[in-house]
């Protein structure tokens, strides 16, 4: 990133919220329930099915986890309702993980329960280390009870390679990426080429086990190996999709579409929008163009 983008993605913190607002708004679909309904459908006319995450996280209080919770009732009702081909992304810290976890895994368990009778899967998207092993206890803890769900794993992480061996081991689905969150060097990856070989590493993983796989990234190098990976193992194709992130790299998702892959658009929508944008925002290497345009009042 040259040295102007970097500089502006430092300064985002100052940076006033309506401006992010207005520069993060192709990655997120609205702040209500009929946004993502209207993406959802949008996506399905492109030939992509989607997964939909209620932003929000990081509660501080139950009642606030209880209220993420029945967004997500609402949310998996408005899917089934309209036959939409979708399932949910949830983030545990937005259902309580960091104060009670008991509370936050029974919290969850309802919403995959409800997914359950309507055919709709709940991913559970991984945050940063302090709770990666207890979000995967709760994966494991659901998955053993026969619900939907599945985990993410962060090809950053130098661990990912064990835990994907483990997951794939139980047959638990799970979306591999390279993972979001700064994370200090000893347990993490820092170089591009580096976390690159643990992608594939881990994707080999999972491709030769039993659950089935998200090859989430927009990375073209990433998306060439693990087209070729899935040739060569012939994997069948109910068994993988690629999945990408709402706004990000659309050739790239029409392009995989046209060749016959399933391509999986993460839908984020809700009005707890600011912290989701900024991380988005700061892997944009095209953030400083779009944050003076915005600033100047251009699209
Ligand atoms: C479906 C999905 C779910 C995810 N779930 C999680 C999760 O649960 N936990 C987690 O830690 N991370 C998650 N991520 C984020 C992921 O970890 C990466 O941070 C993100 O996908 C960027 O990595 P990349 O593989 O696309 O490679 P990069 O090398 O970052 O990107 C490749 C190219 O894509 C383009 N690009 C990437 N991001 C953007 C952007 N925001 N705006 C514009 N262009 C962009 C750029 O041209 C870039 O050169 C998820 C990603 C996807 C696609």
């Amino acid at each position: 990133m040259p040295f102007l983008d970097t500089l502006i993605a430092a300064a985002l913190p100052l940076t006033p919220r309506f401006v992010v607002g207005k520069v993060a708004g192709r990655y997120i679909a609205g702040e209500t329930l009929d946004d993502a309904v209207r993406t959802m459908r949008d996506l399905s006319g492109k030939g992509a099915v989607c997964t939909v995450d209620v932003l929000g996280e990081f509660v501080t209080d139950i009642s606030a986890a209880e209220r993420t919770a029945a967004a997500y009732a609402a949310l998996i009702e408005a899917i089934a309702a309209e036959s939409l081909r979708s399932g949910v992304s949830v983030k545990l810290t937005a259902f309580g993980l960091s104060i009670d976890e008991a509370r936050c895994t029974e919290l969850v368990r309802g919403v995959a329960e409800r997914a359950r009778q309507h055919g709709i899967f709940v991913r559970i998207d991984m945050e940063d280390s302090p709770v990666t092993d207890a979000t995967l206890a709760v994966v494991r803890t659901l998955h053993a009870a026969g619900l939907p769900v599945g985990a993410v794993l962060q090809a950053y992480l130098r661990r990912t390679v064990d835990d994907a061996a483990a997951l794939a081991a139980l047959g638990i689905p799970v979306r591999l990426c390279k993972g979001i969150y700064k994370e200090p060097p000893e347990i993490a990856y820092q170089g591009r080429e580096e976390i690159r070989d643990n992608y594939r590493r881990a994707l080999r993983v999972l491709l030769d086990g039993g659950g089935s796989v998200a090859i989430a990234t927009h990375d073209e190098t990433l998306v060439a190996a693990a087209r070729e990976m899935t040739n060569e193992l012939k994997t069948p194709r109910t068994r993988y999709e690629y999945q990408m992130l709402l706004g990000v790299r659309d050739w790239l998702r029409d392009e995989l579409i046209k060749s016959g892959e399933r391509v999986r658009v993460y839908v984020p929508f809700g009005s707890d929008w600011y912290g989701y944008s900024t991380r988005r925002l700061k892997e944009n290497p095209e953030i400083a163009g779009h944050v003076f345009r915005a600033m100047l009042g251009f699209k």
